[in-house]
């Protein structure tokens, strides 16, 4: 009895931190910090380390909320504010500039457990267009806000704000007028509080726009109740015109998530994964005609959206813990994990 009595003991208190570990083992993360032309020995190795750096710490982040049995949402919204103060990614801080000098932001955030959604398009102040996104999902009657209403909301939300500047990067700034210098169009004035313009080596700019055309970041992300969920957040494409927004807050074509089928984040040219619902017709191969992840996802991205003329990529996971990812772009900065196994970081095509 007594061995018993102490076997019972040593299983409450020494076996069930395992079997709850075992419980949470099933939670699982994908993220893209954009797609474009990323080659091997056209980014400098210091670059190279830095967008590793950055992909692994955002799994950190994604890994720190699933790990403590925190939702896939929240897991979005914590690898996703990370991105989006980090000048390197088109998101947030480091965004692109339009061709009139400012900065304009669309994020969008989808539930697969309810198929509730949130979306913001151009918004110039708010410093995590993620939340307020999830802001519209979950404390407002609609599902997308854009420019200064979006941005009256987010105020009263208390939604963090900040002066456009804080968006401001030098190599944005040049990508953008060697765009409109291209099209023959007037350059607007440097934004008011940019800092002052400093020496820049125009070598690194224009490879740091071959490399990085792109720059949206975009997670799905599986929680251990079993729920799905996808978020998107971009500065749109360089030197943009006339209020354009792209697919990233649109649910459908950038964003998607259900729990009956899977979740996507796209990256690309946005004009064509709106045509082709790029996001929601992946999770409609899953669902309908019981493709495989991977495979519906080669479908619409190699197939259909190349047929078209589209360029860009995009990361998915299935409840079931499926991933994968496809680009027809040279590379794609990807990362994925699942609990208990070893992160993966890829950028180039050669790479897994
Ligand atoms: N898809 C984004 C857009 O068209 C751009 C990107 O992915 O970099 O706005």
């Amino acid at each position: 009895m007594k061995i018993k009595a102490i076997a019972a003991a040593f299983a409450a208190t020494v076996l069930t931190p395992f079997a709850m570990a075992e419980d949470q083992s099933d939670w699982a993360l994908v993220i893209h910090g954009g797609a474009g032309v990323i080659e091997r020995g056209q980014m400098t190795a210091e670059r190279e380390a830095e967008y590793r750096a950055a992909m692994h710490a955002a799994l950190d982040r994604g890994e720190a909320v699933l790990e403590a049995g925190g939702s896939a949402l929240d897991a979005i919204e914590a690898v996703i504010h990370g991105m989006e103060d980090d000048p390197l990614f088109n998101a947030g801080r480091g965004a692109v500039f339009t061709a009139a000098g400012r900065n304009e932001l669309d994020a969008s955030i989808m539930d697969g457990a309810t198929l509730n959604a949130g979306a913001v398009a151009g918004v110039t102040q708010v410093r995590h267009p993620i939340s307020l996104a999830r802001a519209v999902m979950e404390r407002s009657r609609h599902v997308m806000l854009q420019g200064e209403g979006a941005e009256t909301f987010a105020i009263e939300q208390g939604i963090e704000m900040v002066p456009p500047a804080w968006f401001f990067t030098e190599r944005r700034w040049a990508s953008m007028t060697r765009s409109l210098e291209r099209l023959g169009l007037d350059l607007p004035e440097r934004p008011e509080g940019a800092p002052e313009l400093q020496g820049v080596d125009h070598g690194t700019l224009e490879r740091d726009e071959r490399e990085h055309r792109f720059g949206t970041v975009g997670v799905v992300a599986l929680d251990s109740d079993g729920n799905i969920a996808a978020g998107t957040s971009t500065g749109g494409t360089t030197a943009k015109r006339w209020g354009r927004v792209g697919d990233s807050p649109i649910l459908g074509a950038g964003t998607y998530a259900s729990n009956a089928s899977c979740g996507v984040s796209a990256t690309g040219t946005g004009e064509y994964f709106i045509r082709l619902t790029v996001a929601s017709r992946i999770c409609a191969l899953v669902e309908f005609q019981g493709l495989n992840l991977q495979d519906a996802s080669d479908q619409v991205i190699q197939d259909e959206l190349t047929a078209m003329g589209g360029d860009g990529g995009i990361v998915a996971l299935t409840p079931s813990g499926e991933i994968a990812w496809s680009y027809n772009t040279p590379g794609m900065y990807r990362a994925r994990q699942t609990a208990g196994g070893d992160p993966v970081v890829g950028i180039y095509g050669d790479e897994d």
